[in-house]
């Protein structure tokens, strides 16, 4: 059994959808899982709509309009007016959208962006389910919701692995076992808690959602079609001359997209690592070349990867009662950081103070306000978290230009510097 997932890339427009459905036929043969998510941008009008739900905004009804809209046009493209089975199944699900806009918005934001967001999944899925079953592949659609099983920990779900096991064998195996059907579709991101609530992943979450289903059901392989020739040495929108890795041991792939790598979903990796379940990421434009492989193989010497994360704010915390950086005030310190919902990029303490380098978040004022009470707290907003794995003496050199170092720190492996 395979599962492959189709990013909101790789399903941007009409010609995109009828392409994936193409590669899909290649694979004919074999059991397998879609794992489709949101349409191109959506994701992203959907967190306006949520916002203007939320807020009970005057442009509530025109963002919902341009996400029907948009939709719509896709399907003019794929579907002729005689396919009614499409179009009453998208008329259902849009006003299943519109109803809930029509409702007065809770006070809890991230419960409201779940109930929201998660149409964009659920619109796509359909979609393509219904083209592939008009280009002769039989398919059962299946509601994610209803498989992957976590709390109510809404925009960032922790799934319940027992119970999301159990549920997606017998979902699953009931179609393939009696041979049903060998295709299946279902949503990326999406998830329910198990009194039928729905809740979401995280951004990006459809290649967790992946890895969630080829671990419960020992799946062959896992891959992700993307529009990049694989998983690269960096991202070629930020750096030139990228290389593409084609092997990389998991703990590499673990450790890259901790840095911030953003080919692969962070939480994605460990589970298929657990069950030594390849993970292949490969162009969905050059659907017949290799791409690379994340699996079990003895590391060879990689060559250097690159990781920049911009926007980040460089804090330097140090005590006002001149004590030393200690375990106590660390935990005071973390804490807060957790408190704010701060993560933390990168940390560094001497005797009489501590640095740490973090994402830019909107409530940094109140962070460091909170910090102040017991802290002099020194920051620089708008620098760079360079991540070099595996450097050498010639890549930082190139890279740094006329930026000026403002901390570093580096291992064996790898070196990490703030630049301003
Ligand atoms: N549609 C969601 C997002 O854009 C999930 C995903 O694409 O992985 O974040
Ligand atoms: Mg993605």
């Amino acid at each position: 059994m395979k599962i492959f997932k189709f990013g909101g890339v790789s399903t941007q427009n009409a010609s995109a959808i009828q392409h994936i459905c193409e590669i899909v036929r290649s694979y004919q043969n074999e059991q397998m899982i879609l794992v489709i998510s949101a349409l191109g941008k959506t994701t992203n009008q959907l967190e306006k709509l949520t916002d203007a739900f939320y807020n009970n905004k005057e442009n509530k009804i025109k963002l919902f309009q341009q996400v029907v809209n948009k939709h719509e046009a896709i399907m003019s493209k794929l579907f002729d007016n005689s396919d009614k089975a499409v179009y009453n199944d998208l008329r259902k699900q849009f006003q299943a959208l519109e109803n809930y806009l029509e409702k007065e918005s809770s006070e809890n934001y991230d419960f409201e962006y779940d109930q929201i967001v998660s149409f964009g999944e659920l619109f796509s899925s359909k979609i393509i389910s219904h083209y592939l079953q008009k280009t002769q592949q039989a398919n059962v659609w299946l509601d994610a919701r209803k498989m992957i099983i976590t709390d109510s920990n809404y925009r960032e779900g922790n799934v319940d692995w027992q119970k999301t096991e159990r549920r997606i064998q017998k979902t699953v195996n009931k179609h393939f076992e009696n041979q049903h059907t060998k295709l299946l579709v279902t949503q990326g991101f999406i998830s329910g808690t198990l009194e039928g609530i729905t809740t979401t992943l995280g951004r990006e979450g459809s290649d967790f959602t992946a890895a969630i289903l080829a671990f419960s059901l020992n799946a062959k392989n896992v891959t992700i079609w993307k529009d990049v020739d694989g998983l690269l040495n960096a991202d070629p929108k930020q750096f030139g001359n990228t290389i593409k890795l084609d092997n990389i041991p998991y703990g590499e792939a673990i450790e890259l997209a901790y840095y911030g790598a953003s080919v692969i979903h962070p939480k994605t990796l460990k589970p298929l690592q657990n069950k030594s379940i390849p993970l292949c990421v490969k162009s969905f434009i050059k659907h017949d070349e290799k791409g690379s492989t994340i699996h079990h193989f003895k590391k060879q010497k990689m060559i250097p990867c690159f990781i920049k994360k911009t926007n980040q704010v460089l804090l330097s915390i140090s005590p006002k009662d001149f004590s030393f950086i200690a375990e106590e005030n660390l935990s005071t310190i973390f804490a807060i950081f957790a408190f704010f919902g701060f993560k933390i990029n990168l940390m560094q303490n001497s005797a009489i103070s501590f640095s740490v380098c973090v994402d830019y978040r909107q409530n940094l004022k109140q962070l460091i306000e909170e910090l102040q009470t017991e802290f002099y707290v020194k920051y620089n907003k708008n620098t760079e978290l360079l991540t070099i794995r595996h450097y050498d003496r010639n890549s930082l050199s190139k890279l740094i230009e006329n930026k000026k170092i403002i901390l570093e720190q580096r291992n064996r492996t790898t070196l990490q510097v703030v630049l301003k």
